[in-house]
């Protein structure tokens, strides 16, 4: 869950689009029904293409460091705050 409560969706760049070493899951906000963006930000700031990830119904491989970062709840004791 996001922050705001909305749907977040785990996306991974296609085997081909990227490198294997890039292929992580990254966590990106689910547009509203309706409205397929041409381009998806994951949390991370990484730009999706739709045509270029397949969306997975679990964490496989590799998650995104950055969009778990981002997707963690505030709290004391989670992260020090490294600046
Ligand atoms: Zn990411």
């Amino acid at each position: 869950m996001g922050e705001n409560g909305g749907m977040l969706a785990l996306v991974r760049l296609r085997r081909g689009v990227v490198g294997e070493s890039r292929r992580v899951c990254h966590l990106i906000p689910v547009p509203g029904a309706g409205a397929v963006p041409s381009r998806l930000t994951a949390l991370c700031g990484e730009s999706i293409f739709p045509g270029e990830a397949e969306v997975l119904d679990g964490l496989r491989g590799m998650p995104c460091h950055a969009c778990l970062m981002e997707s963690a709840p505030p709290g004391p004791g989670l992260l020090a705050d490294a600046g």
